[in-house]
């Protein structure tokens, strides 16, 4: 059995790279137990787990700083002997995975020996957080990391935005600023959830939350449905910093243009069309800026048409309208997309409110404003030297609340 103690091999090397594994031991002698009981095809299994472990030259280290000692035993007792576990497979072994899952604050359904697509999910988790292959099928390494007492649980929910929480949509204001330390929780790489057929992402490292690229996916599959293709993504996620970065450059370019204006009054000329660092929807991860590749107009595109008389259905809503402009205090922005979800979306849009007015007319008045939002600040009013200034106007390149 050549290939079967190759395959071992690599396996007890690769359980070698876990330093500090405390479950090292247990793990040894589970390797054992498997390299007897099973076949070669399992081990090469194990094996390939391992290899693709290797290539990532990630240590599980470097997240597991747990205290030895801080975590409680395992209630959960392994299997006896190993089993490659995935999809489709069922039994007291599959039962014991979800448990020690479930111990360990993952949620991979019920613990019924079935492993469904709830476990393969949790699973993936799992190994995602462990610094393991995340494929979602359990192989030794896994289930070797899984019943170590050092397993890592779960992240701490980082920082979540409003509906991805179920809760109300979270304002973001110049009124009600987001922290500079905010990070939205789930950004993924909007290039790897859309496809160029469907929606050309200008700038390929495009951040978004992935609840709502795959609305905005969901809600251009729509549209293309109806005929209508060709849009392009502009900006999603920004940073505090790159929102900085936004301002600081308007500002300049105002002060270039317009000879003796002092800096406060290009900043508040700035700020009529780029958000207040903080105050930006882009910073919560929720909003897109949605236009047509090769054009700077949005308005009068039937993209544009398409786009505000749909948008509401699949959970997005037009951020800066016409007509609420004293209230949101932005310029209409045609392209500027925010996930609500639908049920707030479609409210608004029933009742023709900006979310401003929503959540002041239905949040329960007991409910702060959610999220990291420091006390309401005063507003920048424009200064009576900017009366009669017409308004810049406007196209998306140029625009960014
Ligand atoms: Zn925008």
């Amino acid at each position: 059995m050549r290939k079967g103690t190759a395959g071992m091999l690599a396996a007890c090397l690769a359980l070698a790279a876990f330093p500090g594994n405390n479950g090292r031991a247990e793990s040894e002698r589970q390797a054992e137990a498997a390299a007897y009981a099973f076949g070669a095809s399992l081990m090469e299994e194990a094996a390939e787990e391992s290899s693709l472990f290797d290539e990532t030259g990630e240590s599980p280290d470097s997240a597991a700083e747990t205290e030895p000692g801080a975590v409680p035993a395992s209630a959960v007792t392994p299997p006896e002997a190993f089993r490659l576990l995935q999809k489709g497979s069922k039994g007291d072994d599959v039962r014991a995975l979800q448990l020690r899952l479930q111990e360990l604050g993952y949620d991979p359904g019920t613990p019924d020996g079935i492993y469904g697509s709830g476990t393969k999910e949790a699973v993936k988790a799992f190994q995602k957080r462990n610094s393991l292959s995340a494929d979602g099928i359990a192989g030794q390494q896994t289930q070797d990391r899984l019943y170590a007492a050092d397993a890592l649980g779960p992240m701490a929910p980082a920082e979540s935005t409003d509906v991805l929480a179920g809760e109300w949509p979270m304002l973001t204001n110049l009124e009600y600023p987001v922290g500079e330390g905010f990070v939205p929780a789930d950004l993924v790489l909007m290039t790897e959830l859309c496809d160029p057929g469907l929606i050309k992402i200008k700038y390929p490292e495009t951040q978004a939350v992935r609840t709502a690229v795959e609305a905005l996916v969901t809600m251009l599959e729509a549209a293309r449905a109806d005929g209508i293709t060709k849009w392009q993504c502009s900006a999603a996620y920004r940073s505090y910093a790159a929102q900085e970065k936004l301002l600081n450059n308007r500002i300049n370019s105002y002060l270039k243009r317009n000879e003796g204006w002092s800096r406060g009054r290009a900043r508040r000329a700035a700020l009529r069309t780029v958000a207040e660092p903080g105050a930006s929807e882009h910073h919560l991860g929720l909003a897109f800026d949605v236009n047509v590749p090769g054009t700077s107009a949005f308005i009068g595109t039937k993209q544009c048409t398409w786009l505000h008389a749909n948008c509401w259905e699949y959970g997005f809503i037009v951020r800066y309208p016409e007509g609420k402009q004293d209230i949101t205090g932005f310029t209409p922005e045609a392209w500027h997309i925010r996930y609500v979800g639908r049920e707030h979306a479609m409210k608004m849009w029933e009742e023709d409110l900006c979310l401003e007015e929503y959540l002041a007319q239905y949040q329960p008045a007991e409910a702060e404003p959610a999220g990291d939002q420091p006390a309401p600040k005063e507003p920048d009013q424009p200064g009576a030297e900017d009366e009669g200034e017409t308004e810049p106007e406007m196209t998306w390149e140029e625009a960014d609340g």
